[in-house]
């Protein structure tokens, strides 16, 4: 549980408006314009970000190139950059009251799941890719013996990257490390929602020694500012978290500029399925309802299918419901809110159109479905439970992205298959049962990257994240990460 006194000391603190961090120092844009950040605790105005465009862009990503080809930051040996990775860790960690209460204030998260999974996790996969960068090694081919036959892997150039608001320094760290642990520099586009623990955190990286102009961030609309960046020629990798409509256009910006590589983690619509001989029936409902309510249902893990075999559907069913009563939804710095806002005005009005829309194709409301807390001017709503939900509805289809559950039932694990396959989503699923045969069966059926057996949801860094079908192309997590920001290049010497 978060310390309330620490999380009290920050709660009001002023907020200074922000700059973009470019070649080492901040700078607002060059036409001064700025965009209001609001916080979704409570609808007020909490600062301005400054509001980037294509020439922000076209600074930030000369500043990037120029540090790379200086070699400041590409050539230092691994064990030069692995001291900086890892200061910036503990700098990290030093700060993680000011990092996690920052970005709560900007973008809702709960106070108590923020600090594990912001700042928390942000530091330890600074740590890993740090730790990693002077362990990982070429290979020498077995070619014949006048030639040698090297394979190496060095780094790319620029990345530039583009993350959602939902966990803001832990998806941006999952990208930024391991680019910045193979030698590339960065160029950040955040979400207008969520940049101000990202804009912190380039700080605390220019503090950890790294050198101007190897980690940049640009603030601004992603139409614009994002879209200048995905099609910038020199520009050499995009890696991408969001929503699979903008995914797609990048793909398109790709190939209208310099076919740079493009990777991409999309959403989900992720089945959770339980069978009657699951280990634990109690255990199965607390994770499910944690599985998709934590975050206000937004995470792209979120298991938001809940598909129950018929023989007790309805006993699950009541459980779940029960288990759903017993959170508290309320200001994301109380420490007793399980669950905080949601991110904007936009995505709350969103959820309520997938709420009506849910209704009049005759699913079945057992709990929530409202805006909750209006007086407090933020952003909040009700974990919403849907019952007789078919599988072809809005709702078991489209990624809401909110707190909103349906319930599916299923005969047999053939239905169960076929249902959970049955989006255009593959990202992560959960399996209850006691039956090791069926639980692998299962895991090599559903179509996801990510499976879950007996458990829901798995924070581990060693462990790659990726989904299949229209959840994305690579992988964040894990030394599988690395490749995407090195090169493969070989080389044949002969020895005559
Ligand atoms: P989004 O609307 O796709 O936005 C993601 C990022 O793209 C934001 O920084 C956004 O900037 C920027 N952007 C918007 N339009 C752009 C354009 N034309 N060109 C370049 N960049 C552009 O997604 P979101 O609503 O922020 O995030 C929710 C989505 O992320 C969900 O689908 C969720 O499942 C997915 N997600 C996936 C994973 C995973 O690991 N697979 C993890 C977390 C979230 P602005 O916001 O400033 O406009």
């Amino acid at each position: 549980m978060a310390s309330s006194a620490q999380i009290d000391e920050l709660r009001n603190a002023e907020i200074e408006p922000q700059g973009h961090l470019i070649d080492g120092g901040r700078q607002p844009s060059r036409d001064g314009s700025v965009l209001k950040v609001f916080s979704p605790r409570d609808g007020k105005q909490l600062t301005t970000i400054a509001n980037g465009g294509a020439g922000e862009i076209d600074l930030a990503v000369a500043s990037a190139r120029k540090s790379f080809n200086e070699g400041s930051w590409s050539q230092m040996a691994p064990v030069g950059r692995k001291k900086v990775l890892i200061r910036l860790a503990e700098l990290i960690e030093a700060h993680a009251y000011e990092l996690a209460v920052l970005g709560v204030r900007d973008n809702g998260t709960e106070i108590n799941m923020a600090l594990k999974a912001e700042p928390g996790s942000a530091a330890g996969t600074f740590r890993y890719y740090g730790e990693a960068v002077d362990k990982v090694y070429g290979e020498i081919a077995p070619t014949t013996n006048n030639v040698i036959g090297l394979i190496e892997r060095g780094p790319i150039g620029v990345v530039g990257v583009i993350v959602p608001w939902n966990f803001p320094l832990m998806i941006g760290s999952w990208k930024i490390a391991p680019a910045l642990a193979a030698g590339n520099s960065v160029v950040l586009k955040p979400a207008e929602t969520a940049s101000l623990s990202l804009l912190r955190l380039a700080e605390l990286a220019l503090e950890a020694g790294l050198p101007a102009g190897a980690f940049n961030v640009v603030t601004g609309p992603g139409a614009i500012t994002g879209e200048a960046l995905a099609l910038h020629n020199d520009v050499d990798i995009l890696a991408f978290t969001g929503s699979g409509g903008i995914g797609r256009r990048l793909l398109e910006y790709s190939a209208q500029s310099n076919l740079k590589q493009v990777f991409l983690e999309l959403g989900g619509k992720s089945p959770n399925i339980i069978f009657p001989d699951a280990p634990s029936l109690e255990k199965a409902a607390k994770a499910s309802v944690n599985g998709i309510f934590r975050n206000s249902g937004q995470v792209c893990i979120s298991g938001s299918r809940l598909l129950v075999h018929r023989d007790i559907h309805d006993d699950f069913l009541a459980m779940v419901v029960a288990e759903t009563e017993k959170l508290t939804v309320g200001d994301p710095l109380d420490t007793a809110s399980d669950i905080g806002a949601v991110n904007s005005i936009q995505q709350l009005e969103k959820n309520l159109g997938y709420v009506a829309s849910a209704i009049k194709e005759g699913a079945t409301l057992c709990a929530g479905g409202e805006r909750i807390l209006s007086q407090s001017g933020g952003y909040y709503m009700q974990p919403t439970i849907f019952r007789n939900v078919s599988a072809d509805m809005q709702i078991a289809q489209e990624e809401v992205f909110g707190p909103l559950l349906c319930v599916i039932p299923f005969e047999d694990e053939e239905e169960a298959v076929r249902i959970a396959n049955a989006t255009d989503y593959g990202l992560a699923a959960g399996i209850w049962t006691a039956d090791l045969a069926r639980a692998h069966r299962m895991i090599k059926k559903v179509q996801s990257g990510v499976i879950h057996v007996n458990c829901y949801g798995g924070t581990d860094i060693t462990v790659p994240l990726s989904g299949m079908k229209q959840s994305g192309n690579g992988h964040d997590k894990s030394l599988h990460a690395l490749e995407k920001y090195t090169a493969l290049k070989t080389a044949w010497i002969d020895i005559g």
